[in-house]
């Protein structure tokens, strides 16, 4: 029991924080202290039973040194064909070869036509890296006593995304995190799924207002609450502009801004 690892490998948005070029308070921050600086989504899920990654940013060399992480890595969920998603997957098959030659890889089929275009080198006949599993909403993986559920977020309709329902037990009993970066302003599905998570990881590409396709932290928080969420975090942290100290104030005190390396179990406390 409790010998599971989850850990935030990134938070930003489509771009890595800071941004080249860029003097606002968030950028410089993040450039004066390493802590502040953000990379595209990852989520790492560590279990007895094998290693789930959930996303390959084209950050994920990176985030498995500076977290000074063994590339071991069992197989890959893709939430969506977008790049800050999916543009890491070469390297992680690089990283990942010793440990494991063919990388199962869960997605869609709109995500599955993305990296057949855009990684044929993953897919020379005969020397296949990858393979694919279908993933949809309702798709389940089971580690161990870890189970990874697919759920809906209704994010684009020409991108359609699945956000992760992680089970994870504990010496407490089992714990329930909603991890969905990218989202539209729709409730996501199966609601009663969702209902009561212990912790959710939401949209915070936008501070305050969004649009449809990234609701903005307002109804993404709304979202959560209205899902009776125990907890609260903000992830895909957009170009907000503003230092960590006024965006902490702008978010009700209970609502966690994650940042890169983040155990999120140690969210649940
Ligand atoms: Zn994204
Ligand atoms: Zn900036
Ligand atoms: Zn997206």
């Amino acid at each position: 029991m409790d010998d599971v690892r989850a850990t935030l490998l990134g938070t930003s948005h489509a771009w890595p924080l800071p941004e080249p070029g860029c003097g606002c308070d968030q950028c410089t921050a993040s450039r004066e202290d390493a802590g502040k600086r953000r990379t595209r989504s990852g989520f790492l899920i560590q279990t007895p039973a094998g290693n789930a990654l959930l996303d390959a940013g084209p950050d994920v060399w990176q985030q498995f040194e500076r977290e000074k992480l063994k590339p071991e890595v069992a197989l890959v969920v893709i939430s969506h064909h977008h790049d800050d998603h999916v543009l890491g997957l070469r390297d992680l098959c690089i990283m990942n070869g010793r440990h494991r030659r063919v990388l199962p890889v869960h997605c869609g089929p709109v995500t599955e036509r993305l990296i057949r275009a855009t990684f044929a080198g993953l897919l020379r006949e005969g020397q296949e890296r990858i393979r694919f599993v279908p993933w949809e909403t309702g798709s389940r993986i089971e580690l161990g006593a870890v189970c990874i559920e697919g759920f809906e977020t209704h994010h684009r309709a020409d991108a359609p995304t699945t956000a992760f329902l992680v089970h994870v037990p504990r010496a407490e009993g089992v714990v329930r995190i909603a991890y969905a970066t990218d989202m539209g302003s729709a409730l996501p599905e199966p609601v009663e799924r969702l209902r009561g998570v212990d912790l959710f990881i939401g949209d915070g590409t936008y501070l305050g207002e969004g649009n449809d396709k990234h609701p903005g932290t307002d109804r993404m928080i709304a979202i959560a609450r209205e899902l009776r969420a125990k907890r609260i975090a903000v992830t895909h942290v957009g170009h907000w502009g503003v230092d960590c100290d006024t965006a902490r104030r702008l978010l009700p005190p209970d609502v966690a801004i994650c940042r890169d390396g983040d155990d999120v179990l140690s969210l649940l406390a």
